[in-house]
């Protein structure tokens, strides 16, 4: 299901009830018309009780619903600002009731192993899509609900880019040709930044073609489409047909294997301008990993123009947001001047008590100058990439997180829950 072109304002208090869902008119009368906690009344029916839990899943902002058969009775979980909050459960009695439930709204069969299944909603005016999976463990089954209504389309000066950063960005897409790669772990906003980035270019002037896994969000003067294995339409075989198409852009879903990479570097040889996404720790191991793939060195030197990589941090909830005297271990992380302060959420009830609210990227845009790609061409350790990055005055994605501290947008916590990376 697409999603529809509406701006919300995250976690703003829905005014209208649920209405009709694509396939289930229970929704509709299961709706309430605010936001109740999810409680487990005794009366409460197995299909009530698994509506309102996406009715308030959705209006939480959650991104996930983990839902999970455990020795003492179901847990359930959402996942929020990329963080797991537990919510409460309904009774135990109710248990295998509502495991059947979820199945049978997304098509499970009973008898599949490990199944996959979808399940549409419309909820408060928004066409809300579920991707459920069943996974068998231990005490039962574990279902993870993904709710795909999360890309929002934001313009590029928006996703948190840095002046710097935002001006490298903008440069790399203005060239005519070559591979502009935005990478980072699942549901760290590249979907988001790509969808911002076509948007900036999609004119009349350009041909913009896009292959993808799935179609995430609709976008205009955008010519998309999403890839089948089953029928045989593939990555490889999309780019194939794509390029009769007389594209100047070509969006990938991602380059998974040589095979795939390599023709997307021979694409942008031939003029095309490509973006797509990798799975890789930061901009200069991208470009390391491309070469470790199985794709020439010596295309991946010409083809490449840039890397950018990214994640979210949460941000601080404006509503409890409050100034702190830092320990010495944060001064000396920082850098601070004596007396300069740092900032925090307390926790309120507009962020859940957690003193987060809603998420913006942190990134390393890393553009391929001509020292980068002569050392491609030897094969290099991504220490070798990330020294020629420095000295090229890129912001590695720890201190473009730390001047986010710096500015109070996120803590230091967040950034080093994000990035991973060891601080002094
Ligand atoms: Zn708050």
């Amino acid at each position: 299901m697409k999603q529809k072109r509406q701006s919300r304002r995250a976690g703003k208090p829905a005014a209208k009830p649920a209405e009709a869902p694509s396939n289930d008119q229970e929704v509709k009368q299961a709706a309430p018309a605010t936001a109740e906690p999810v409680v487990a009344e005794p009366k409460k029916s197995p299909e009530r009780w698994v509506n309102e839990l996406m009715i308030r899943a959705a209006r939480d902002r959650a991104s996930d619903i983990h839902i999970e058969q455990t020795r003492e009775g179901l847990s359930v979980r959402f996942r929020i600002d990329g963080v797991l909050h537990a919510v409460v459960a309904p009774q135990k009695a109710l248990e295998s009731a509502i495991v059947s439930r979820i199945k049978a709204m997304s098509r499970i069969g009973a008898d599949d192993v490990a199944p996959d299944g979808r399940y549409g909603a419309i909820i408060d005016g928004r066409e809300v899509d579920f991707r459920v999976s069943i996974f068998p463990a231990t005490y039962g089954e574990a279902i993870v609900m993904r709710i795909l209504d999360r890309i929002r389309l934001l313009p590029m000066d928006q996703l948190g880019f840095s002046p710097p950063a935002l001006k490298r960005t903008r440069d790399l897409i203005a060239r005519p040709h070559g591979v502009v790669l935005v990478t980072g772990p699942g549901g760290s906003g590249t979907s988001s930044t790509l969808y911002a980035i076509l948007n900036a270019l999609a004119d009349e002037k350009r041909n913009i073609v896009t292959i993808e896994n799935p179609v995430e969000f609709d976008l205009d003067r955008v010519r998309q489409t999403q890839v089948n294995p089953r029928a045989g339409y593939t990555y490889p075989v999309g780019l194939g047909k794509v390029l009769r198409q007389d594209p100047d852009v070509i969006m990938l879903g991602g380059l998974r294997d040589a095979e795939v990479a390599g023709a997307a570097m021979g694409a942008a040889l031939t003029g095309r301008l490509v973006f797509s996404t990798m799975h890789a720790d930061d901009a200069p191991e991208t470009v390391t990993r491309l070469v470790d793939m199985g794709v020439e060195p010596f295309l991946v030197a010409k083809g490449l123009e840039g890397v950018i990589a990214q994640r979210l941090v949460r941000m601080i909830c404006p509503a409890c947001k409050h100034s702190y005297e830092p320990d010495t271990w944060e001064r000396v992380v920082m850098g601070l001047k004596p007396g300069q302060k740092l900032q925090k959420g307390r926790g309120c009830t507009e962020c859940n008590g957690t003193g987060y609210k809603g998420r913006i990227g942190i990134f390393e845009v890393l553009p391929i100058n001509d020292e980068i790609r002569d050392l491609v061409a030897t094969r290099p350790h991504a220490k070798a990439v990330r020294d020629l990055a420095g000295k090229a005055g890129v912001a590695t994605l720890l201190e473009d997180g730390l001047e986010k501290v710096k500015t109070g947008i996120t803590t230091i916590d967040e950034v080093k829950r994000v990035t991973g990376k060891p601080m002094k």
